[in-house]
C-alpha cells in the first residue's frame, strides 16, 4: 500500500494536563488541500502547530513522507507555516522578505532573483517588489507572507486562519487566488478556519473538529450532505431534526413515516436541510409528505425562509426561492429520501 504524505498517529496535546487535542489519527496526501474546521478553542491551531513543529505533542507521532518528524524543530521539517499576523519583516522590502529564507540557506543569487520574480508574478505583486510591508494592504501583505512561505518549497504549507483579518470581499478574492495558486503549483496545503463556507469553497478534504476530537473527515459535499454527528450537521449549515427511533434497521418518525437505515437499535434524529424541504406541489417529488401550516415567513432576498408547523406542534424551517405562501396558510411539506440523514440522538 502507498505511504501517505502525512500520517498522524494517536497525536495528542495537553496543556498543563488539560487536553487540547485528544489522540487522533489522520492521513493526507500530496496535492490535498485540507481544511481543519471547527469552533474557537476546539484545538485546530494546536494541531496545525504540532504539524509545523511549533508545539511539541504530549504523545503520538507525526510522519511526513514516511519519516518520523515528531521531534524535529520547524526548520528541519518539510513544512512551512504562514501565521495569522503574517510575521513580515517591516524593515525589509517585499523582495527581501520573499527572498529571506533561501538567502539565509545560501541559495545562488542569480537563481534566487529569478525565483523571486516568478513568485511575485504568482502572487500578483510584481509592481510592489520594492515597497515595504507597511505600505501594503492586508490582502497584499497576506500574499507576501504566502510567497515567502512558498519560496521554501515546503512539502506541506500550513496556514493559520489565513484570511481572518480581511473583509468579506477581499477574503473571497484571496480564497479564489489561493485556490488558483494551489492548482498551479500542486502542493499540499493545510489551513485552519472556523468558517464552514471557506472550508467548503477551498478544501478537497475537510477535517471537522469539536472539543479536541475529529468528528468527521470528508469532502465539503460529504460533510454537508452526509454529516455523521449532530455537531457536524449544525456546524456546516442549518439543519432540521426530527426525533425518531431505530429498530431492526428501520427508522421511524412517530406518526410520520419509516425507512430503512442500518445501525444499532436506539433513539436517533433524522436531519434535513431547510433548502431541501419541499413545499406545496413540489412535495409530489418527495418520498413522504405531511400537512403543515406556515407560522412564520422571512424574506431574505435570494430566498424566503418559512417556519412550518406539523399538526403535532413540531416546527421546522424550509427555505425556497419562491415566496407565494403566507403566514396561516396550510400546505404540504416533504423531502426526498436522499436528502435526509440519521445521527445518534
Ligand atoms: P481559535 O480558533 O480560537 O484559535 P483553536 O480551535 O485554534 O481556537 P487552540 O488554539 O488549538 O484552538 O486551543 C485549544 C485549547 O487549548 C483551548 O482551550 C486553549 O485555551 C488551549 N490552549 C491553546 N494554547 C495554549 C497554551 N499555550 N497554553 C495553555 N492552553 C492553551
Amino acid at each position: 500500500m502507498k505511504t501517505p504524505l502525512v500520517r498522524l498517529e494517536a497525536l495528542a496535546k495537553s496543556y498543563a494536563s488539560v487536553p487540547a487535542v485528544h489522540p487522533l489519527d489522520l492521513e493526507f496526501d500530496t496535492g490535498d488541500f485540507l481544511a481543519i474546521l471547527g469552533p474557537s478553542g476546539c484545538g485546530k491551531t494546536t494541531l496545525l502547530k504540532m504539524l509545523g513543529g511549533f508545539v511539541p505533542p504530549t504523545s503520538g507521532r507525526i510522519l511526513i513522507g514516511g519519516e518520523d518528524v515528531t521531534h524535529l524543530p520547524p526548520e528541519r521539517r518539510p513544512t512551512n507555516m504562514v501565521f495569522q499576523g503574517y510575521g513580515l519583516f517591516p524593515h525589509m522590502t517585499v523582495r527581501q522578505n520573499i527572498a529571506y529564507g533561501p538567502r539565509i540557506a545560501g541559495e545562488d543569487k542569480a537563481l534566487l532573483a529569478r525565483r523571486v520574480d516568478d513568485m511575485l508574478a504568482l502572487v500578483r505583486l510584481t509592481e510592489f517588489g520594492d515597497q515595504y510591508p507597511g505600505a501594503l494592504s492586508g490582502g497584499q501583505q497576506q500574499r507576501v507572507a504566502l510567497a515567502r512561505a512558498l519560496m521554501m518549497r515546503p512539502k506541506v504549507l500550513l496556514l493559520d486562519e489565513p484570511f481572518a483579518a480581511l473583509d468579506l470581499k477581499l477574503r473571497q478574492a484571496m480564497q479564489e487566488e489561493l485556490r488558483t495558486i494551489h492548482k498551479n503549483i500542486g502542493g499540499t496545503f493545510v489551513f485552519v478556519t472556523h468558517d464552514q463556507a471557506e472550508a467548503m469553497a477551498l478544501a478537497s478534504k475537510v477535517v471537522v473538529m469539536s472539543k479536541g476530537r475529529v468528528e468527521q473527515v470528508g469532502s465539503g459535499e460529504e460533510i454537508y450532505r452526509r454529516p455523521k454527528t449532530r455537531f457536524v450537521s449544525q456546524f456546516v449549515g442549518e439543519a432540521n431534526f426530527f426525533a425518531a427511533e431505530r429498530k431492526n434497521n428501520r427508522v421511524s418518525i412517530p406518526g410520520a413515516f419509516t425507512f430503512e437505515d442500518h445501525g444499532p437499535d436506539c433513539p436517533v434524529q433524522v436531519g434535513v436541510r431547510p433548502e431541501r424541504v419541499l413545499l406545496g406541489a413540489r412535495t409530489k417529488q418527495s418520498a413522504h409528505s405531511f400537512d403543515a401550516r406556515i407560522i412564520d415567513r422571512l424574506f431574505l432576498g435570494a430566498q424566503v425562509q418559512y417556519r412550518v408547523a406539523l399538526p403535532d406542534g413540531v416546527t421546522f424551517l424550509a427555505t425556497t426561492p419562491e415566496g407565494a405562501l403566507q403566514i396561516g396558510e396550510t400546505t404540504s411539506v416533504g423531502w426526498s429520501a436522499e436528502d435526509q440523514w440519521v445521527v445518534q440522538a
